[in-house]
This record gives structure tokens, sequence and C-alpha cells, in this order.
């Protein structure tokens, strides 16, 4: 998500952050900008929606020379992408510019409390308030006041910040979002990752939590934000290949996002549980009538592809828990249909990209027909995000690689939150409330657990590669999941046929085509369906049908069933699908792999649907 440089030195600033920003355009960004120290000690700024070099033909035409700068690429997450909300934010005085990746929860209080002292906010984005509350603080040493300022705020960030002020540093510092140092002769630099910094000094430091730094042209200095000792850090030699580092250490961008779902899912989660209270807060709904949204009495899930089976766990998960009918729909359908709408109907369209084109028509059919039209999307500013009357953005994060992976995690959370979110304003206990919030807080852990042990399915891959035909299957929750691993390994082994099914419906029809060239998924956690899933494993191995199961840690009675299996670590049914599903995204990834396909970009399909 979004990228931080900065540089300090005797060279021409500029030079470097352009190309520091070129080199974190992988990351995914909606807008950039740039504040250079001039000569004069002005801080100059340009900034622009869109693509870094449309920021390069703005700055061509104005004087952006100085030896010190910092510069940013923003994923919006708060406000639109528009060039006002686009960092390096300002103080009052423009005096103080800050960058910023990341989310700070508590920026309406920040911000009030701000206000209320006479600062004048110009954006809606919640960094802005960094650089106002920097100089409040701001008492004649800049790393005082950014170290004050961190105290107060709540979230995640990497920031760096400049100031007329203290001219001769760059203030950066860290908490969940990446910074490192690059450490030169007679320069310093600064950047998300060390991909944007290669070719300039093989000497990094990389930022850990709760640290912050102080950089100057010859020196740099990191303390402690919490006991404000002075840490040393090790220096570390850049080793990587650039075209490895831009994947986080991965060949693919498709292995990157699959190992992010841990990431992902506390970003989507971040500052949207009240524990204590077992509740969930929605920022985007709070712009509806709550009573409206009180009222409601069904619900459609529209979306497409991988987005459709995450809205059927949705469904799941809404119908047990918040007691609502819902049903999902295929946009493409949907949009086609006389779909039977009232004002007591809420529709919600799911879609990474927020462009979908089948599922933005059925969104603007729902509304025309009086229903509540609600949004998942991870795009800020997309145009189901400002077609949509709320929503509720996933912060998963650009996905690069076509085959969707964590943006599925990150709907079915978000869908997870959405019910916890419904079903307390219904009929849902605290108790249950806190269940279900305290159980999706630990899932990333569990998920780490699942990744940490991806050679087995990368063995399992190989072994497997010579089948040309799989069955998926699965019921209840992980029902969908079936359709997903199904639908992922068609998308990235595309010489694979493979079909996602319920496990009640292989006796309708598909098992017959089981023998022995028929390998078979079960996803079979410990749950209220399991022991239906055994005996659909039962009727497979009567026909020669090989069994890969995916169940739950501890159950050693499957492997006298089962040819391989795949533990979960244990949690609530209801959210076994975000366990069961990793596997299978590694499982299709490696026998990509396995088959020598282009796993980022398969053949045939397209990231973004903008078509019918
Ligand atoms: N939350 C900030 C914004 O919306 C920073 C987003 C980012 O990480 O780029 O402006």
């Amino acid at each position: 998500m979004c990228g931080i440089a900065g540089y300090i030195g005797k060279k021409d600033a500029k030079n470097f952050l352009l190309n520091a920003l070129k080199k974190l355009e992988y990351r995914g960004y909606d807008s950039a900008g740039i504040v250079i120290l001039s000569e004069k000690k002005d801080l100059n700024c340009a900034k622009s929606v869109g693509k870094i070099k449309d920021l390069e033909k703005k700055i061509s035409k104005i004087d952006l020379s100085g030896k010190s700068g910092i510069a940013h690429t923003r994923w919006a997450t708060h406000g639109s992408p528009t060039e006002i909300n686009a960092h390096p934010h300002h103080d009052c005085q423009k005096e103080i510019f800050v960058a910023h990746n990341g989310i700070i929860e508590n920026y309406k209080s920040l911000r009030a409390d701000l206000e209320k002292l006479g600062h004048k906010f110009i954006s809606e984005t919640d960094t802005e308030v960094i650089s106002h509350l920097v100089e409040s603080n701001f008492k004649g040493n800049i790393e005082e006041a950014v170290l004050n300022s961190l105290k107060q705020m709540k979230g995640a960030y990497a920031i760096a910040v400049i100031s007329k002020h203290d001219p001769d540093k760059i203030v950066v510092a860290k908490k969940s979002s990446p910074l490192v140092i690059g450490v030169g002769v007679g320069e310093n630099f600064i950047a998300s990752d060390a991909s944007a910094i290669i070719g300039y000094t093989d000497k990094i430091i990389y930022l850990d939590d709760d640290e912050l730094g102080i950089i100057t042209s010859n020196n740099y200095k990191i303390i402690s934000t919490i006991s404000e000792n002075n840490i040393e850090k090790k220096q570390c030699k850049l080793e990587l290949e650039e075209y490895e580092i831009q994947k986080g250490g991965h060949k693919y961008f498709l292995f990157k996002e699959i190992f992010e779902g841990p990431e992902v899912v506390k970003n989507s989660v971040r500052g949207r549980i009240v524990s204590e209270a077992g509740l969930v807060k929605l920022g985007g709904l709070e712009v509806l009538d709550q009573q409206r949204l009180r009222k409601i009495n069904r619900i459609i899930i529209i979306a497409c592809g991988t987005a459709n089976y995450a809205g059927k766990v949705g469904e799941y998960m809404i119908e047990e828990y918040a007691g609502i009918p819902v049903e999902v729909e295929i946009a493409s359908e949907f949009r086609y249909r006389k779909p039977i709408i009232d004002s007591q109907t809420a529709v919600i369209a799911i879609s990474q990209s927020g462009e979908t084109a089948d599922t933005l028509a059925s969104i603007q059919e729902a509304k025309r027909k009086g229903a509540l039209v609600l949004g998942i999307v991870n795009t800020v500013g997309s145009t189901i995000a400002r077609e949509t009357d709320a929503g509720i953005y996933n912060h998963a994060g650009s996905e690069i690689s076509v085959a969707s992976t964590k943006a599925f995690i990150s709907q079915i959370i978000v869908l997870a939150l959405l019910t916890v979110y419904l079903g307390r304003t219904r009929e849902m206990s605290l108790v249950t409330g806190k269940r279900l919030t305290d159980e999706i807080k630990k899932l990333p852990k569990l998920m780490k657990k699942i990744l940490n042990s991806c050679s087995e399915i990368e063995k399992l891959a190989k072994k497997y590669s010579a089948y040309r035909n799989f069955f998926f299957l699965g019921r209840k929750y992980n029902y969908p999941i079936a359709c997903e691993g199904a639908l992922k390994l068609k998308e990235i082994a595309n010489t694979i046929h493979a079909e996602g099914y319920a496990g009640g419906e292989m006796k309708h029809g598909p098992i017959a085509m089981i023998d022995e060239n028929f390998p078979c998924f079960f996803i079979a956690p410990r749950d209220s369906v399991y022991e239906k899933m055994w005996s659909n494993m039962e009727e497979v191995k009567a026909r020669g049908g090989q069994i890969i199961a995916i169940t739950t840690e501890g159950n050693k009675e499957i492997e006298n069933l089962a040819d391989d299996v795949i533990y979960i670590p244990k949690t609530l049914e209801m959210l076994t699908p975000i366990l069961t599903a990793v596997p299978l995204h590694l499982f299709a990834a490696y026998m990509g792999i396995e088959l020598g396909l282009d796993i980022d970009q398969p053949r045939n399909l397209a990231k973004s649907v903008t078509v019918e």
C-alpha cells in the first residue's frame, strides 16, 4: 500500500525522490506528492492525482531545487484521491510537512481538539492531523515535537517529517507500516522498502515498530518512542535482487499477496472492533439512517467471480448470526433479471477494484428500485464506492496479481465484521459478539501457522501435477471455499480442469466421473457438517478416487481415509473459510509453477473487469 521516500544530502533531492517513487509504484497508489526544502529554506510542494509521470510533468514547470525533501505515493483510505488529499500534508503555517502510510485511528478526536485550538484543516485525510499535531507540540526541536505527537496517535503509520524550523534533518517513525533508511556517504535516504534505494547505497537500516529516526546528511540516530533511549541498529547489506524486493522477497506477486494474508486481516480489522462491548464499528455505515438499516429485512449480495464466493460465505454468516435472509447473485445475471426489491432490501455489492462493470450496472438497477445500496470495495474513490449509499473499504492494499487472493480474504473478514455489526443491532448478545470478535482477532496468527507450512503444499502440488481434473467439495461455510479452490486452480493452473461442488450434490451426478485419475479435495474441518463430509469421502474412496482432506488440527482419524491431509488450526466454524482458503490458494499457485505458467498474469484474464 503506497510509499514514502526521503532524501537529505549534497545532491539535488528531486532526482532521488522521483526515482524512488517510480520504484515504489508497484505498491499501488492513486496520487503522489513531493516537498523540497530550498536553499532559502522554503518548503516547495507539488502534488498530482494519477501517475508519477503526471507529477513529473507538473514539477518540470516549477523550481523544486533543494538538497532535502520527502515524497509520497498515496493509496487513499480516508478521503477520495484528490490533489488536496495527496501527501505531503502541512501545518497551518506550511512550515512542517508530513508524508504518511497507514491509518490514524483516532484522527477524528485529534482533529476536533486541534480545531478547537484554532488549527485550520484543508483535506479529508487522517494524515493531516499529524502535521497540525506536530505544529502544536513544536517547542523548537522537531524530533521532540514528533515524539510527543506519536504518543497521542493511535493506529498504523510510517511517517517522514520535514520542517523549516529544524531544516537539517528529516524525522521518521514507524508502527506497523514499513520504513527503511539507506545510509550513504554525505547523504542518507528514506523509503518504504529497500527496492527504492537500490543503486544509491547497499547499507540499509530496517526501522522497527516504535522507533523514531533523526536523519541528517552525515548521520542518523534511532531512538525508542517508548523509552526514548538510543537504539543501536544493525546496518544490513542489501543483497536481494531489485526484482525480488519489489515482490517483498517473493518471486511472484501472487505469493507475496497470499503471504500478506495475515497483515490484510489486521488492516481490515484495525480500529473496527470494540472488544469489551463485542461490537464492530464501521465508519462507512455511520452516514446511514440507522433506523433504516435496522429495518432491513432482506439482503442481496451482488458480485462476480471470487467476490461472489466471498459473498456466499457472507450469506451463511449473516443468516446464522444476524438473522437476516440473504441471497447471493452473480452480477451479470442480476442486472438482466426482474429483481423484486423494496426499501427494506439492502443490496451489497462486492468488488475488489470497485469498477466491475456488471456489478456497477446491478447496483444502478437496485438503486432505481429503491434498495439501500452498500459496497464492499478495496479501491478507495472507485466508481462503485462513489455510487453506493455507503460502504466498507477492505483496506487490503493494492492487489497486482490477476487472481484475487488477499482481497478475497479481506472480503470475508469484512463480511464477518458486518455480520457482527448487523447482529448486534438485532438479537446477537454481547457474549456472542465478543466471542466472534475475539476469534476474528486471532486469525492473523492462525493464518501464519498455515503459511509457515507452505512447503507441505508445495510437495502436494508436485505430487498431483500430472492430474488434469480435480473436484473440490465442501459443505455449509466451506461450500463456497470449495468453489473458490476450483476457481483459483482453473485461473492460475489453467491447463487443469476443476469443479467446486457442495458435498451433498456429489451423488446427484458428478460422482459418475470419479476414478483413480480424479483427485478430490475435501474441505472438512471439524464442524457441524463434518460427519456428512466423512460420508462423502467414503463414497469417493469406494470408487477408487484419491482424497486430499483439509481438516482441523488433531483430527488424526482422517488419515485412515484420506491420501493426503492438510491441517488448519481450530477456530469458530463461521471463520474456518479464512483458514481453509489459504492452502487452496497456495496449492493453485504452486500448481501454476509446476506447470510453468505465468501465475501473476494468467492467459485470457484481466484484473479489473470493466467490460460486460
Ligand atoms: N490514511 C492516509 C490517507 O488516506 C494515508 C494512506 C496511505 O497509506 O497512502 O491519506
